[in-house]
């Protein structure tokens, strides 16, 4: 069966009105009212964006979700989980200081945060999947809670899985950090010593003190390491090298598998809208705001992951007329978890694409 996928072309800039319009345009084709019922309490995931970057979804266009929300009658609440690096989310209490400095307030959104995690991100459920990786998943405890979910995607590249949109945002995005540690356990560095010039950089960020120098270069103690990736982003010496086809593969397996769990106990009740506006190289993670790699591309909505992921990097290559995060990530297969999905149940790969006219 193919699913649908609803489109319309926006650009970053255009008229705040017409993107209200063409919001509420994706929902009523989408049929929201279907997915929400009366009193519902309604997840939007979000990314709330690291500091310094301002590539995430603008709180504007948030509240024209919010509210559809509303006038089916939900209850939405805006939400994310703590990240695994150290930066400005790695608890609650910073990450709704950087959400209310990005302007997430509700009295612009018109929706409150809950940090879906909790405080110190321990607060989760574990869901059966019996999959190849997990036999279960550990899901953030508010998302899981929720009635309904909507996940509003910010499509960009990654420097791990290549490509990141929904899959990505639900998979990694609602895992507590137990389950984003586990999806990036096959993320081993190691150090080029030639390179290195010893600027201790790497020691400075990484989140759990598994870097020291030694006979002059860093070094790393795989005993502590987590895989988090950080002293491969930080690293200007080009001194960190993982394993990139392997690790990404199981990462963005192990992504998958997590936003099945996301989904488990969410069906029926469940949309998704990308954002293919201001496409960067790298996600809104990273604390910097990258140029845009491809011309504003629009907003879509469906209810599969999958289609909408796929839909979204065919729009994207077609106007780039080639494989533009192919291009950008050359040692990585970034469509392993749109595969891998479809061969878990996650989704479809084979969609129809509905554009406003
Ligand atoms: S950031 Fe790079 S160059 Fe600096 S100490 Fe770490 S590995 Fe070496
Ligand atoms: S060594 Fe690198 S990948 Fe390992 S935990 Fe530290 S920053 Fe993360």
């Amino acid at each position: 069966m193919r699913s649908k996928v609803h489109f319309v072309r926006v650009k970053l800039n255009e008229d705040l009105d017409a993107i209200r319009d063409k919001t509420r345009w994706l929902l009523e084709s989408i049929k929201l009212k279907k997915f929400i019922r009366v009193n519902d309490l309604v997840a939007i995931k979000i990314s709330f964006g690291e500091e310094g970057n301002k590539g995430y979804i603008p709180p504007n266009f948030v509240r024209f979700v919010i509210d559809e929300v509303k006038s089916c009658r939900g209850k939405p609440f805006l939400t994310d989980t703590n990240t695994l690096y150290k930066e400005k989310r790695q608890n609650t209490v910073d990450h709704l200081n950087l959400a209310y400095e990005h302007g997430f307030t509700q009295d612009v959104t018109g929706a409150p945060i809950i940090i879906a995690d909790g405080l110190r991100s321990g607060e989760d459920i574990k869901v059966n999947i019996n999959k190849k990786h997990f036999k279960s998943v550990k899901i953030a405890r508010a998302c899981a809670d929720a009635d309904s979910l909507i996940a509003l995607s910010h499509v960009t590249g990654h420097m791990l899985s290549g490509f990141a949109a929904a899959t990505k945002n639900i998979g990694m995005g609602l895992a507590t950090r137990v389950g984003k540690l586990l999806q990036h356990s096959n993320i081993k560095p190691s150090v080029l010593t030639s390179k290195c010039t010893a600027c201790k950089l790497c020691i400075v960020n990484c989140p759990v003190d598994a870097i020291e120098i030694k006979n002059k270069a860093a070094c790393i103690k795989e005993d502590i390491c987590i895989g988090c990736g950080d002293c491969l982003v930080v690293c200007r010496d080009d001194a960190i090298k993982i394993s990139w086809s392997e690790t990404s593969t199981f990462m963005q397996e192990k992504m998958a598998e997590h936003a099945l769990g996301v989904m488990k106990n969410k069906e029926g009740r469940t949309v998704f809208l990308n954002y293919a506006l201001k496409i960067t190289k790298s996600c809104d993670c990273m604390a910097k705001d990258d140029p845009r790699i491809v011309p504003d591309i629009g907003i879509l909505a469906s209810t599969d992951p999958i289609a909408i992921d796929k839909a979204s990097a065919d729009l994207i290559n077609e106007t780039s007329n080639l494989d533009l995060f192919k291009k950008e990530y050359p040692n990585l297969d970034w469509s392993v978890q749109l595969t891998y999905g479809a061969s878990i149940g996650l989704g479809n790969l084979e969609y129809d694409l509905v554009e406003m006219e």
